[in-house]
């Protein structure tokens, strides 16, 4: 008997989910309301991020909290009214930072980033956008002195886990992007990470080439999920589909679907923005670079340099607050000839678990429903990884690492 599949969410990680059981012979059906690739996985900054192995709540938060918390930083926009409506979350984000915690996540997110370019570059061959690839490093950037001491401690944080960057100084930094302007003294290349010039397109390609190899897509908002007899029924728009196994991999709105099941996964969402600008007289940046003391990512894309900004704890529905991408998009213009900002705002949410590792493998007493999401600031990065530990724990396989610190139990009874 074919083997049955239904993934939830064609973002990057139900992309990969779909493709990698479809490997292992399962009849799959992807569902979305949107196209693939339309939502978080479309506005991210396109970094393939080996180097991204500390979680945004490390032990050094600590320090930099008082400084945050005002609402200046362009770092962090904590809406205080919200936090305090589910104050159990935040505390937890906070008690999940402190040092005897840090080894093991750090060794739990090593385990997901250091194959994403190998893996980006394979997959990006068969779908037939190899051209979209680019193994040029990213860039960080301090504004100060200080930045000299926190790159060669990033440097060597780096290198004990065999990761390559290398440190620069003004002239350095020039060396490798001549067009920006010289207000940054000290910077460090992060050799072994790539970008995409187009996150969402590169995610729609994988699609297409699931659909190449047989598989099937559905454009319709899931209602709701039943436990049958013989798995799983999910209402979708005005269709009715069935299977052995479910994934959920919704991004950002999973705990609406599974709150339906009287399943809490404790996800939340850091929001954050992007805007398009375009350089002035021909000057191009050659990967993304990060402006550290500013807080943002600027990232040559298709549609121009897309600047990110940095994270917003507001409820994932609430309005715009365009106060750090508003700061973001002048200081990428002190760094780099940029065109006034004209155009749309995009607004993204990434969804975040309070240990910030996602939630990947199967939920308690519910046999055939397989959670994959909550991949926080590199779901793109590391779609694919988790498309493959997904297939392998559905088949029973030695998946590709270590699943333990993923597993929904840590979080769901
Ligand atoms: C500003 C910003 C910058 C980032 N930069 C990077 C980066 O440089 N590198 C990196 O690796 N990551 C980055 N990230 C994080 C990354 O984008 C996310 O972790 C990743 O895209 C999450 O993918 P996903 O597939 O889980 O979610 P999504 O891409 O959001 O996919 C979820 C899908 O579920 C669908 N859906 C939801 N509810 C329903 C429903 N009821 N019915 C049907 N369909 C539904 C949505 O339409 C959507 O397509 C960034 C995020 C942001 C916001």
């Amino acid at each position: 008997m074919t083997r049955s599949a239904i993934v939830l969410g064609a973002g990057m990680v139900g992309v990969s989910c779909a493709l990698a059981l479809q490997k292992r012979g399962f009849a799959v059906t992807l569902i979305d309301r949107r196209e693939p690739g339309r939502e978080t996985s479309y506005g991210n900054a396109g970094v393939l991020a080996r180097s991204s192995i500390v979680p945004l709540n490390n032990p050094g938060l600590f320090a930099k909290l008082t400084s945050y918390l005002g609402n200046r930083h362009p770092a962090l926009n904590l809406n205080w009214k919200r936090a305090l409506t589910r104050p159990g979350w935040l505390l937890r984000f906070l008690w999940e930072a402190r040092p005897s915690q840090a080894a093991a996540r750090v060794a739990a997110l090593e385990s997901l980033t250091s194959s994403t370019v190998e893996r980006h570059r394979v997959l990006m061959a068969e779908a037939g956008v190899p051209h979209r690839l680019r193994e040029t490093g990213t860039l960080k950037l301090w504004r100060t002195e200080a930045g000299h001491a926190a790159a060669q401690a990033e440097h060597d944080f780096l290198a004990a886990h065999g990761i390559a960057s290398q440190v620069l100084d003004r002239q350095g930094i020039s060396g490798v992007e001549p067009a920006l302007n010289p207000i940054f003294p000290a910077g460090l290349l992060c050799l072994e990470n790539a970008s995409v010039d187009s996150p969402g397109a590169v995610t729609q390609a994988y699609a297409e080439l699931f659909v190449q190899r047989g598989g099937r897509i559905e454009q319709a908002q899931v209602e709701s999920l039943t436990r049958i007899e013989a798995g799983w029924r999910v209402q979708a728009g005005a269709g009715v589909f069935q299977a052995q196994n479910v994934v959920v991999a919704l991004g950002p709105w999973s705990m609406d679907l599974l709150a339906r099941l009287g399943i809490d996964a404790k996800l939340d969402v850091e929001r954050g923005y992007h805007r398009h600008l375009q350089a002035e007289a021909g000057a191009r940046l050659s990967r993304p670079v990060y402006d550290v003391d500013a807080a943002y990512f600027m990232a040559p894309m298709e549609q121009g340099y897309r600047i990110t900004s940095g994270v917003d704890l507001s409820h994932r529905d609430a309005p715009d607050n365009h106060r750090q991408i508003d700061q973001a998009t002048a200081s990428a213009r002190e760094a780099f000839p940029l065109a006034p900002f004209s155009g749309e705002t995009w607004r993204g949410a990434r969804p975040t678990l309070p240990d910030s590792l996602p939630m990947i493998g199967a939920v308690p007493r519910h046999p055939g429903l397989w959670l994959a999401f909550g991949h926080q600031h590199i779901g793109f990065s590391t779609g694919p990884i988790t498309g493959e530990i997904v297939a392998a724990l559905v088949c029973r396989e030695a998946p590709p690492v270590d699943p333990t610190p993923f597993a929904p139990g840590r979080y769901i009874a």
